[in-house]
């Protein structure tokens, strides 16, 4: 992998997740505007305002993985400056050009990946 190839991968990925980003912020501002009409037009079913909490709950999460992949993407760029692009954060090995073609933010080998997805699961509740 290049550092050219890297930065286009980083620059793509990139531009993808903004994309996503902005479609869900006019998407959550529009839900925000149709849910306050029902509000007055539904408003003798509570069982309506439940749903309604729980899917802005689920957009809430959405959008808050989408920063944290933009948050990723942005430190795989700062790595990239500094030549530790496409390197285990765990081993030091390099990673194969595939997986980064496929995930260019990833810090992780396959095998660490899964390792501290196990460690994350473990932590969580
Ligand atoms: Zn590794």
């Amino acid at each position: 992998m290049t550092p050219e190839r890297a930065r286009q991968l980083l620059d793509d990925e990139e531009a993808r997740l903004q994309k996503l980003a902005d479609a869900e912020k006019e998407r959550l501002t529009e839900s925000l505007e149709d849910s306050t009409g029902e509000l007055t037009a539904f408003d003798q079913h509570p069982a309506d305002l439940g749903t309604e909490t729980h899917d802005r709950e689920l957009d809430e999460s959405l959008r808050q993985s989408l920063d944290a992949e933009l948050d990723a993407v942005r430190s795989a760029r700062t790595r990239l400056e500094k030549g530790e692009y496409g390197l285990c954060k765990t081993c030091g090995m390099e990673i194969p050009d595939e997986r980064l073609e496929a995930m260019p933010a990833t810090r992780y080998c396959v095998e660490h990946q899964a390792q501290r997805e196990d460690e994350l699961g473990a932590t969580r509740h």
